[in-house]
């Protein structure tokens, strides 16, 4: 009892020595922190103003000023999945079976250039696998100026996958089984990413018939070797095939059985 009682006072010395450590280096830098604060409050907004970066949302389009002061390394990065953006996927893409722990994805925030050109916000959540390829890709993707409609989390679709990809979205996670299957698909492990999906839709056979998903996207979908008017069209001459193809992915539109032009895969074996 009294070794413990000793304990306790150590332990209380201790404490009352780090708060007053940390009082007064509080106090020593209240006039640097007085100085800060004023100055954001008079600083007006210019074409410039990063404060986009703290509040992140998927398609907000960002001036070419606001580019260069941010620099690219701000505008590609890979996070742990935080509270909020476990909060936006539970239920959706983060179902209660999900078998990958959320430890092991990533939320990427990245630019893109949208259709007009400009520079656009975009959020994929992937497994950490792949995380820094896909930094690697999209930002070779963006610096070439390559068009992508918008990248959004599948949440934001309530992880409906037809939804998501009538929109255009480009998105990676999402715990599903495959079209028409029981088979968890590699999007459910983080490890595939769908790209422009309107008009690179996924063209497969069901009891004799043939489907394409989104069914919005069959213009697109048939004779794409000789066709030249597929906006946003992904084949081998492609740059998105090219560096995801250097990058160890397997694409969808080279498989025989069925025809995923919108799918790029990792095979993490
Ligand atoms: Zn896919």
């Amino acid at each position: 009892m009294k070794k413990l009682l000793t304990l306790t006072a150590i332990a209380f010395l201790t404490l009352t020595t780090a708060l007053t450590q940390c009082s007064s280096e509080q106090v020593a830098q209240k006039p640097h922190n007085e100085l800060t604060s004023r100055s954001i409050k008079t600083t007006p907004l210019t074409p410039a103003d990063t404060s986009f970066l703290k509040a992140w949302k998927s398609t907000t389009i960002i001036t070419e000023a606001q580019v260069k002061q941010c620099g690219l390394e701000r505008l590609f990065t890979s996070s742990l999945i935080d509270d909020a953006t476990k909060a936006r996927m539970m239920g959706k893409s983060y179902r209660q079976d999900c078998r990958v722990p959320l430890s092991e994805l990533r939320i990427l925030r990245i630019v893109h250039c949208n259709a007009q050109g400009q520079t656009q916000l975009g959020e994929m959540v992937c497994n950490k696998l792949i995380a820094p390829k896909l930094l690697r890709i999209f930002r070779k993707l963006y610096e070439a100026g390559y068009r992508i409609e918008r990248i959004r989390l599948i949440d934001e679709y309530d992880a409906d996958d037809l939804r998501s990809m009538a929109d255009n979205n480009s998105s990676c996670f999402c715990y599903r089984e495959v079209a028409g299957t029981t088979k968890l698909s590699k999007h459910s492990l983080g490890l595939a990413v769908d790209i422009n999906t309107l008009y690179n839709p996924y063209v497969f056979t069901r009891q004799g018939r043939q489907q394409v998903q989104p069914i919005e996207g069959a213009a697109y979908a048939f004779n794409r070797n000789q066709r030249s008017n597929i906006p946003y069209k992904i084949d081998h001459n492609d740059l998105a095939f090219q560096l995801f193809k250097a990058e160890g992915f397997i694409w969808g539109g080279d498989w025989k059985s069925v025809k995923d032009y919108q799918h790029f895969e990792y095979d993490a074996q």
